[in-house]
């Protein structure tokens, strides 16, 4: 492990920044923040979420995909595609490191995502562990530990200083970059902060909040719960819950007459929109309670169930914050199973 004093954080940045961009949750205004490439001046967000989660890294809310030209019978096509080379994200807390486990096995199951998978290549993911978690936090609920955050580095703030410790061969060459501004050290201050972390996490609002009755193979017992339509009643399909999960991963591809050709280009869908996944002969849901129900079931059920256990929620606690008539999973949650003391 390694350590500097944390008040020279921003030496670490210029230090990473002159070998590879680097991206930080940055001061955007009073407790908001939001990932951007780092320049001298920027101050890193001291708090635990940015709005948007770092998921933009890897899969941006719009981008190209291909350009083409038609003349006749004759297709000219561009290839869109460029190799930004290496890059490095810098505090990312393990909720959100999760999610892109979650997002691996969507984008680089085969056929592969070649646009995702170069940038998840590309990346040094160094995370944060959450020193004080917040009363929306539940990562516990899905087995994630905020005090171990994972990723090619993790970090951890402990008294005066930030400690270091690399978890892949990407994050020992990380830790080589910054190696004459830190030094080495033993790891006991980063086990008192994880116990520290743990105890903070038990006395949470949500630290009882489990998913017992969800998983895989529940499709039977909860698709039909005449509570479905009680809790989407308030839903107004605005799809701020989808824009701001670190999870979610639906896209549309649409094409664009530039003037000079076609622009076929993606961007973020959401299964809370009417017209998510419309067809030629109509559409698969056609009220929000259907529509609200599919959310929570592929978060609980249908992506477990694909993907031997794992979850597509991280308890990130975004959407409890930023859902304007205040539904979110975990009201669905403790609705329909999921709390110990209910
Ligand atoms: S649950 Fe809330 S944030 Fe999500 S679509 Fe409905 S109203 Fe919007
Ligand atoms: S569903 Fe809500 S709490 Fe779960 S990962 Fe998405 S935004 Fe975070």
């Amino acid at each position: 492990m390694r350590k500097c004093l944390y008040k020279d954080i921003h030496k670490i940045f210029a230090r990473v920044a002159e070998k590879m961009p680097l991206y930080i949750p940055a001061k955007t205004g009073d407790e908001k923040a939001e990932y951007k490439k780092w320049s001298e001046g920027d101050e890193l967000f001291e708090g635990l979420n940015t709005v948007k989660s770092p998921k933009d890294l890897f899969f941006p809310q719009s981008e190209d995909l291909v350009r083409f030209k038609t003349e006749g019978k004759n297709i000219e096509i561009t290839d869109v595609r460029e190799d930004k080379g290496p890059f490095a994200v810098f505090g990312v807390r393990a909720c959100d490191a999760k999610s892109f486990e979650v997002l691996d096995r969507v984008f680089l199951t085969e056929p592969r995502d070649s646009y995702y998978a170069s940038r998840r290549e590309n990346a040094t993911v160094v995370t944060l562990a959450c020193s004080r978690p917040s009363e929306t936090c539940f990562c516990k609920t899905f087995g994630i530990d905020a005090g171990e955050p994972g990723g090619d580095v993790s970090a951890w703030i402990a008294g005066d200083d930030i400690v270091f410790s690399a978890n892949t061969e990407k994050g020992s060459a990380f830790l080589d970059i910054i190696g004459e501004l830190t030094e080495e050290c033993s790891c006991d201050a980063v086990d008192r902060e994880k116990e520290k972390i743990a105890v903070i996490m038990e006395r949470l609002p949500l630290s009882d909040l489990t998913t017992d009755g969800f998983g895989g193979g529940k499709t039977e017992d909860l698709f039909n719960r005449a509570e479905w339509a009680e809790l989407s009643e308030a839903c107004l399909g605005c799809g701020t819950c989808t824009f701001v999960c670190p999870t979610c991963q639906c896209y549309d591809i649409k094409d664009f007459k530039s003037g000079n050709g076609v622009v076929r280009y993606r961007c973020w869908d959401s299964c809370m929109y009417s017209e998510f996944t419309k067809m030629a002969h109509g559409n698969n849901r056609l009220t929000q309670k259907e529509r609200f129900r599919q959310r929570f079931m592929h978060k609980l059920v249908y992506y477990p169930e694909n993907n031997d256990g794992l979850y597509s929620c991280v308890g990130c606690g975004r959407c409890l914050k930023s859902c304007p008539v205040s539904m979110n999973i975990v009201k669905v949650m403790k609705k329909l199973g999921g709390k110990k003391n209910d």
